[in-house]
């Protein structure tokens, strides 16, 4: 989501970088007094919800807001619920999020609920979705997706980020034991895994296929994976699920071996924290901990108008509040100075052409988005190919005009998204 404006924190740079060779022990951020959960769930006030504020609840235990909830969380901590409220995401879509009183004797040893963990794959799901990295345990169970093949990624996504080439040069056992196990529990028959060009691991990977990515970015984006390495094209508006392949992080990979190994979830979420000055930290903070606790652990002073970005420098999302939380997914947090973000421009096009020269998908970036500032998302879908767009963000970094490009062509698919499912509304 985020232009050019990040690389004034670090050399302007569109290769990945690669963890160092041996890097230090992370630092551990201590559990925090409140945590925050988000639930991908939003509140019906016209239901009785099975929690309520004040309800005591135990680490590791399973919190759903209605009995026919398909959505959960996971609480980290034994504690209390403080506040539960609804929380909009920056395309307006609403969640719910709970405040929970942490027992402060808690660490991170004290001991977890432990689950009936099965080997197939509903069992997996009904406890782990909430690990650290995120498993996509809801796909890999679901009877509508038919998933033929496994992509677990070493390979970080966006630059700046190492978290996931961190995981496999120190967790590479885990990995493979994580990796049998998926392979007992989903079946699926062909596992693959991504690895950096130039990462280097002590050992191989078993039967696991190999593939080595190119630094050069996209070259980790999924769609990339599909095309340069299992030769297979993403249809416009698809996503690798729809055709059979579903990608699966390192780090969820071994907090896969690790909750199957205990019979209960990890809550210790590995990430890079980027200040305003480019130092990185790499951590390890419980899910649900507050940005703002890990800025005060670095004593990162963060400004009224400064910008904080969960991602990295090309796909990240700014997030307005420093309350937000580490999620199961959360790799990488950038801060940004006030005084050193360009603003955004509503600038004309000057039709330079840099941004389709970039496009790795050919799109006419330029055309396409004054069809989306006009709310035609089905022109700009058919004739545009919207759809096509694999969310590099490279044309916003080109941009002369400094238009946010990549900004409007997800606004631009999320309200096609919303079209077409009032449409299919309407029709039933
Ligand atoms: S439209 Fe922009 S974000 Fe989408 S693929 Fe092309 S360059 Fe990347
Ligand atoms: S890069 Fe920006 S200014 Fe140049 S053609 Fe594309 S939208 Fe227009």
């Amino acid at each position: 989501m985020i232009k050019r404006s990040f690389f004034t924190l670090a050399k302007p740079r569109l290769n990945y970088d690669l963890v160092e060779p041996d890097p230090k022990e992370l630092e551990s951020i201590p559990i925090p007094s409140n945590l925050i959960l988000l639930l991908h769930e939003p509140i019906d006030s016209t239901r009785q919800a099975l929690i309520k504020k004040g309800d005591a609840v135990e680490k590791g235990e399973k919190l759903r807001l209605y009995n026919e909830s398909t959505e959960y969380t996971i609480s980290p901590v034994t504690g209390t619920i403080t506040l539960i409220d609804t929380y909009s995401d920056d395309f307006g879509n609403t969640s719910t999020y709970f405040v929970i009183k942490n027992d402060q004797n808690q660490t991170t040893g004290t001991d977890s609920i432990t689950y009936d963990l099965k080997d197939d794959i509903a069992s997996a799901d009904e406890y782990l979705r909430t690990l650290p990295g995120a498993p996509p345990l809801k796909i890999l169970a679901s009877d509508d997706i038919k998933i033929n093949t496994i992509v677990i990624t070493c390979a970080d996504i966006d630059l700046l980020s190492t978290t996931h080439q961190y995981v496999a040069s120190k967790f590479l056992n885990e990995i493979k034991q994580g990796a049998q196990i998926l392979k007992k529990i989903t079946h699926v028959p062909k596992l693959c895994i991504t690895v950096p060009e130039g990462l280097n691991i002590q050992g191989g990977f078993d039967s696991i296929q190999v593939f080595e990515t190119a630094l050069e970015y996209p070259s980790n984006l999924p769609a990339m994976i599909l095309k340069d390495h299992l030769n297979m094209v993403l249809p416009a508006g698809k996503t690798p699920e729809d055709i059979g392949v579903c990608f699966i992080t390192a780090e969820a990979v071994v907090s896969l071996a690790k909750a199957y190994k205990t019979k209960s979830a990890g809550f210790e979420k590995i990430l890079m924290v980027i200040g305003k000055q480019g130092t990185r930290y790499r951590i390890k903070a419980t899910i649900g901990t507050p940005l703002r606790r890990i800025f005060n652990t670095f004593s990162i002073h963060i400004n009224d108008q400064d910008r904080i970005v969960i991602g990295g420098p090309m796909k990240g999302f700014a997030t307005y509040t420093h309350h937000y939380p580490v999620q199961p997914d959360t790799d990488t947090v950038m801060i940004q100075d006030r005084d050193i973000i360009p603003e955004l421009s509503d600038n004309p096009c000057v039709n330079c052409g840099k941004c389709i020269r970039i496009c790795p998908v050919n799109i006419p970036v330029n055309i396409l988005v004054r069809y989306i500032e006009a709310d035609q998302y089905e022109e700009a879908a058919d004739k545009y190919d919207l759809e096509s767009c694999i969310e590099c963000g490279l044309c916003a970094y080109v941009c002369t005009a400094r238009i946010p490009l990549y900004q409007y062509v997800r606004l631009g698919k999320h309200e096609l998204f919303n079209l077409r499912a009032l449409e299919t509304a309407n029709e039933e």
